[in-house]
């Protein structure tokens, strides 16, 4: 046994941060109920470590037969760059995210992360190196500590406070019962939506992938949470490439770039000053949102 366990135990700690990464992801997908639709190809390789270079190229999909969802979607995002999804509801938003981890396999066209095919490459080496969050924060049994560590099991209580710092959840956790050691059940129930929002930042700091896919929660945060994950919010995509589907326009006039997607496909493009004087639908999306956070 010790034959073949030897090479990967020579991996080091690439391997052990594959595992770790893994075991949070599995228990997520668990959660999650997603059927398996994807599987390594019978000759997947290694993803290189990742940059963050993400390329869309002539991409179509669809879920059932029939009902293409994306048609010939093509776009290219450098490394660091942050992109705002918006749009009607059911446009692909999610959709084209989850592609991105690959949740799906495209119907035609590729999808490209630093020039590879991600369909010839292990899911695992894929995703192991890409933060998915999605809007329903996932907390686990433990304590507080326990669920941000998740982000990198190897962490020190230092590193475990450091990332809660920098991304404004300290605060919060160092007035609950027992700080880092306070117990939470299964899906957090003694934690608000914004304080699950903020540990899970604080997780996705310390796993520190190069590509964060982001639903952000639309629920309504108290004014202090709102702040705290606002500031928490561009901390975590300081240096990564990162895809958001936005709700709040404090998030999405922030993004670098901003995709409008609709009919199948990116309508409007680029960075919210270029869309506002376009006067096309992110103009009248923005605008009819402004209205209503007036009128509130
Ligand atoms: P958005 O995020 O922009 O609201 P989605 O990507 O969730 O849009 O959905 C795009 C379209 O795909 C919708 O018509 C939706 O009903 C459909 N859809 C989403 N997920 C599935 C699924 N798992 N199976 C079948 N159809 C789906």
């Amino acid at each position: 046994a010790s034959r073949f366990w030897q090479p990967i135990m020579n991996l080091g700690n690439i391997f052990n941060n594959f595992i770790n990464n893994m075991a949070y992801l599995e228990r997520i997908f668990e959660a999650m109920d997603e059927p398996v639709t994807v599987d390594d190809a019978p000759d997947a390789v290694e993803m290189k470590k990742m940059v963050g270079e993400v390329t869309f190229d002539h991409v179509s999909f669809s879920y059932e037969k029939g009902k293409e969802i994306l048609h010939d979607v093509s776009f290219s995002v450098k490394p660091g760059e942050s992109i705002a999804l918006v749009g009607p509801t059911g446009a692909g938003k999610s959709t084209i995210v989850s592609l991105i981890s690959r949740f799906y396999n495209v119907d035609s066209g590729r999808i490209l992360i630093d020039g590879q095919d991600i369909s010839k490459v292990t899911l695992h080496s894929l995703r192991s190196q890409m933060g998915i969050m999605l809007q329903d924060s996932f907390i686990f049994s433990g304590t507080i500590g326990d669920n941000i560590r998740y982000g990198k099991l190897d962490a020190t209580e230092a590193d475990i406070r450091k990332a809660s710092r920098a991304v404004c959840a300290h605060d919060f956790i160092k007035v609950m019962p027992k700080g880092y050691n306070t117990e939470v059940k299964e899906r957090g129930a003694l934690l608000s939506q914004g304080q699950k929002q903020l540990l899970s930042f604080a997780r996705t700091l310390l796993a520190d992938p190069a590509i964060l896919v982001l639903d952000e929660a639309t629920s309504s945060i108290d004014v202090q949470t709102e702040k705290a994950l606002q500031r928490g919010l561009d901390t975590m995509l300081e240096g990564r490439t990162s895809f958001i589907i936005a709700h709040r326009l404090s998030t999405v006039t922030k993004c670098d770039k901003i995709m409008y997607i609709d009919n199948g496909g990116i309508t409007e493009c680029g960075s919210h000053d270029e869309l506002m004087a376009r006067k096309g639908a992110y103009y009248h999306l923005f605008t009819a949102q402004m209205e209503g956070m007036e009128a509130v």
